[in-house]
């Protein structure tokens, strides 16, 4: 199958390379000349531009930061979706407003495009592994066509909903996420100011009833766990900014739905304040300096 793949950053570039090691025809482009090199060397072919990566394309699949990005790729001046032949799928994984996957979705249609929403949550690890969780926004009949595809990268597809509803899944998780962060280095924290070995304090709450996916496998604290970016000086993995748009994407669909989130408005301007503090690229799980005794 002839794939373009738009957005080659943490999550897109393995999943893009992924989809080549499955044996499709990935023509892949990103803005940053650094992540095209870096698919280019294993053996992905890079395009000249995004009109260049889906020219023939039968299916197109983005991982953009956010709504403003997939907007402007799609629906901007020159906008892909004018370029696109009709009857091709599009997959964007990018985690973005719900609104804005509508409005995306409706204007593919309108061309005869079929556009689902499939945000994904698993981290850099779950995309290097071909492991990722799928939230899909779209009508069944456009997931099956998209199904082949995303099981390449993924282990977990959900059909959540109609257009957007992917999106909303996915802020629902990641605000439980981002608190969980939070809570989880808060403790950690606390044991070690208490003199803790952290490795044996971990695994004590990994197996209790404490128990959750940023003690599985993204532990904050460095030295605890050899793989995780907080071990890699909180580099790569899954960026401070990033979390703060979601947690933002959050708050403002709590807001028009008036439901309370009283942590996921905390955890927002706690990352903010990290963000502020110059920490926005680090990994989010870097959180833990706010909370940990400095040196
Ligand atoms: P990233 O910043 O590492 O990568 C984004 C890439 O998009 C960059 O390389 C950038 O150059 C490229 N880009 C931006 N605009 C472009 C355009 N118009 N054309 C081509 N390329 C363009 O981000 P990431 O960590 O890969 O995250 C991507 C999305 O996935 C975000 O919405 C994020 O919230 C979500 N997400 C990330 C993780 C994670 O662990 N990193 C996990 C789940 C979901």
């Amino acid at each position: 199958m002839k794939i373009a793949f738009i957005g080659l950053g943490n999550m897109g570039g393995p999943m893009a390379l992924n989809l080549h090691k499955a044996g499709h025809a990935v023509s892949a482009f990103d803005l940053s000349a650094a992540a095209c090199e870096s698919l280019r060397a294993q053996g992905v072919a890079i395009a000249a531009s995004a009109s260049a990566a889906v020219s023939g394309a039968e299916v197109v699949v983005s991982m953009l930061p956010a709504s403003q990005h997939v907007e402007s790729l799609y629906l901007g001046e020159g906008g892909l979706l004018a370029q696109i032949a009709p009857g091709t799928l599009v997959i964007d994984s990018s985690t973005i407003a719900a609104a804005t996957s509508r409005k995306v979705a409706e204007a593919g249609a309108a061309r005869g495009i079929a556009v689902i929403d499939a945000p994904v949550s698993g981290g850099t690890g779950g995309a290097i592994a071909g492991t990722l969780t799928f939230m899909v926004g779209g009508s069944e009949a456009d997931l099956a066509r998209a199904r082949p595809v995303l099981e390449k990268m993924g282990a977990n597809i959900f059909h959540a909903g109609g257009p957007g509803a992917g999106q909303t899944a996915k802020i629902c998780n990641n605000m439980l996420l981002g608190i969980l962060m939070i809570g989880t280095s808060e403790a950690i924290a606390l044991g070690v100011a208490n003199g803790l070995d952290p490795k044996v304090l971990s695994e004590i709450m990994r197996r209790s009833s404490g128990g959750n996916w940023a003690l599985e496998k993204y532990n904050p604290l460095p030295g605890v766990m050899e793989a995780a970016p907080a071990s890699k000086g909180y580099a790569g993995g899954f960026g401070t900014d990033l979390m703060l748009k979601d947690l933002g994407l959050a708050q403002e669909n709590a807001m028009a739905v008036k439901a309370s989130t009283p942590l996921g408005g905390l955890a927002r301007s706690l990352y903010a304040a990290h963000s502020l503090a110059g920490h926005g690229a680090l990994d989010f799980s870097s959180v833990i300096r706010m909370v940990q005794k400095a040196g």
